[in-house]
């Protein structure tokens, strides 16, 4: 094919993937309208109340949204006006596991309108696999990296709680959201560590969070779940945990969002190693106190969020075996 009929080719695939997704987008708009009671609808987006054509039509928009990142053509609907932006903070490590977990979450995070992915590598320099599954992945981000010192890095044998893990990344996305993101813009902040599993339901609950929201996480600490216990008034009164109740906030990282102007005014606030185990959390919800938090998920009533931690295959399977990670050729 001669250069001139490829790059007209190109250019008539953009045309038709733009077209597309702004008839999407006028499709999805225009049935949400029709099935909203109120304007704020898309917020309380809770998938169950979603039907059938309208899922469809958000895994198409996916696609799209992936299609277009594949092409590098710009997303010209990126983000809506009128609904509050998710930052979510995904501290990652390289490992066996690391791609596939990517992979797993940024495929779900594709379907969060107004969504804006922040990845922290823990490294001294950024890799061409993060770099690589982020530029494909169709999800609007900031690569970044920060390689824990290496008085703070576990070592091979370690148990995980043996130090703490994701500090300096999370640090380093908070500086870079003290620099770089609106401070007129509604947006919430979300830890969303790369090992876990998210329902879509979990952003639309968090997206409406005016200081801080709180909401129940599964199989965690022990537990099938842990919750915020509310009373008859619905307000925080405790915690249901397997694990350390007298702290400030009992809850895992996955289990909370901060309206992001909270962090913007308190350019102090940071995570610190030098906090005792499982108060990781409680250093940041410092911000907050327990009587403000807003309860999520139906009065914490629902799971949207687990805390799976794969299983860390068995490499090799044989012993003597060679492991080739990362392997020479191939991105796993
Ligand atoms: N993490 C990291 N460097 C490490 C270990 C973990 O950046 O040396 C990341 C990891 O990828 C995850 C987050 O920090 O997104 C929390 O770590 P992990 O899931 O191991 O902690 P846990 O599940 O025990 O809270
Ligand atoms: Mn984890």
């Amino acid at each position: 094919m001669s250069k001139s009929h490829r790059s007209s080719n190109i250019k008539l695939l953009r045309y038709v993937v733009v077209i597309v997704v702004i008839l999407l987008c006028a499709l999805l708009g225009i049935h949400l309208m029709e099935s909203a009671p109120d304007a704020g609808a898309l917020a309380g987006d809770t998938s169950a109340g979603l039907s059938v054509e309208t899922r469809h039509l958000r895994a198409e928009i996916g696609r799209l949204k992936q299609l277009l990142a594949k092409n590098s053509i710009p997303n010209p609907y990126e983000y809506k006006e009128n609904l509050p932006i998710i930052y979510a903070v995904t501290p990652t490590h390289s490992r066996p596991l690391q791609k596939a977990e990517l992979t797993r979450i940024s495929q779900t995070f594709l379907l969060v309108p107004n969504f804006h992915w922040i990845v922290v590598e823990d490294s001294m320099e950024k890799t061409p696999l993060v770099a690589n599954l982020l530029a494909k992945s169709g999800i609007p981000y900031t690569h970044l990296n920060a390689g824990t010192p290496k008085e703070w890095k576990l070592l091979l044998n370690d148990p995980q709680w043996k130090k703490p893990r994701g500090v300096k990344q999370r640090n380093a996305a908070l500086r870079w959201l003290r620099e770089n993101a609106d401070p007129a813009r509604a947006a919430v902040l979300f830890f969303a560590d790369d090992d876990n599993t998210y329902s879509l339901e979990l952003f639309e609950e968090m997206r409406g969070t005016e200081k801080a929201s709180v909401w129940p996480v599964g199989l965690v600490g022990g537990m099938v779940l842990e919750r915020p216990l509310l009373d008859t008034d619905d307000k925080v009164v405790g915690w249901s945990t397997g694990w350390r109740p007298q702290r400030p906030f009992a809850i895992d990282m996955a289990g909370f969002a901060i309206n992001l102007g909270l962090i913007l005014e308190n350019p102090q606030l940071e995570f610190s190693f030098d906090v005792p185990r499982g108060y990781q959390e409680s250093t940041i919800l410092a911000i907050t106190t327990k009587e403000e938090l807003e309860p999520k998920a139906d009065k914490c009533t629902k799971v949207y969020v687990w805390h799976t931690r794969t299983e860390n295959p068995k490499l090799p399977l044989k012993k003597n075996k060679q492991v080739d990670f990362p392997h020479p050729q191939f991105e796993v």
